[in-house]
């Protein structure tokens, strides 16, 4: 039998793309291994920076609580945990309790922000528009999810802002934008590319490990599962992108790692150009590829048809 390649010690995972194998411990201490070095390779955290974790609750967002919390406390940085309330009834206290549980176990401060409260409507009120949204539920509310994070992390005085993606995400996106024909937005995805128009800077320190074992790391810290699922999810041509790649990775050990080296050589070429197709949003300042971007267009939309709902119809019904 093989034994863990780090300590001889009984073997618990194998990296097929590697063949190494681990124990349960070292298994722990690979990912957070692994998560350093790439926040070393693509400078994402700097000494004594305020660093906001975006934590929605779910396993990958609680897990990178815990290692960053881990690897930078003890270096002197502050970190702030942001979770976002999207508003949506049943689906989202339980998992803002075990972000608020987690954060207080490891004794992190904790901000909660809301859509109502940023946006003036709750997911439920926007998506009450069903038949005039063009796009999916998950596309549509990542838009508002990304603006509140940013919002909440500034609010907190943080400089940069860490998102729990990881590598199956990133080489879903990746993908996504190639399929949307959107080349230019490419750039946006460069780890290294800073935007200058915009003083935070947005870090994915888990893109480089499969999404299999961010959930088994989960699993091993004993990270709580959320039981509900939220009522709108949709992902549209993101699942099938997943179904795709996963399918791959069975038949070829490595594909997803392979195709997020692949990604990132092209990537590379076009982080100046994204800065090239990038103006100011007119409305609010932030960075747009058309002038006006995705969160105003979206909700000057939600509140056009919250306006029209309100008024009464030509019939005098409701
Ligand atoms: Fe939003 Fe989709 Fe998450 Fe629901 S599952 S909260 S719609 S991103
Ligand atoms: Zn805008």
């Amino acid at each position: 039998m093989d034994r863990c390649s780090a300590c001889g010690g009984t073997p618990f995972y194998t990296r097929r793309y590697s063949g190494q194998a681990l124990c349960a411990s070292c298994f722990d201490d690979s990912i957070v291994e692994k998560t350093r070095k790439t926040i070393s390779k693509y400078s994402m955290i700097g000494p004594h920076e305020r660093v906001a974790i975006a934590v929605s609750g779910g396993k990958d967002s609680l897990s990178l609580l815990k290692v960053l919390v881990g690897l930078y406390a003890p270096r002197g940085n502050s970190i702030v945990a942001v979770s976002v309330d999207e508003g949506v009834a049943g689906y989202r206290d339980e998992a803002l309790s075990h972000a608020r549980s987690l954060a207080g176990e490891l004794g992190v401060e904790h901000l909660v922000v809301s859509y109502k409260e940023m946006f003036g409507f709750s997911l439920d009120e926007a998506l009450d528009w069903e038949e005039e949204r063009e796009a999916s539920s998950c596309s549509f509310c990542g838009v508002f999810r990304r603006r509140a994070i940013d919002e909440a992390a500034q609010r907190a005085g943080a400089s940069v802002v860490a998102t729990a993606h990881n590598l199956d995400d990133f080489v879903q996106t990746f993908m996504m934008n190639l399929m949307h024909g959107d080349v230019a937005r490419l750039g946006w995805l460069d780890p290294s590319h800073t935007d200058r128009s915009f003083p935070l800077r947005r870090v994915k320190p888990f893109m480089e490990l499969y999404e299999e074992e961010v959930a088994l790391y989960a699993h091993q810290a004993g990270v709580p599962l959320q039981s509900v699922s939220c009522p709108y999810m949709h992902e549209g041509l993101r699942s099938e992108v997943r179904d795709y790649l996963n399918m791959m990775e069975a038949n070829h050990p490595g594909f997803k790692n392979v195709l997020l080296h692949s990604s990132l050589d092209v990537i590379s070429h076009y982080a100046d150009n994204s800065e090239k197709h990038s103006a100011p949003c007119t409305q609010c300042g932030r960075t747009s590829s058309s002038g006006l971007c995705n969160v105003c267009r979206m909700r000057a939309a939600v509140e056009e048809h919250v306006k029209s709902r309100a008024k009464p119809s030509a019939f005098g019904g409701g």
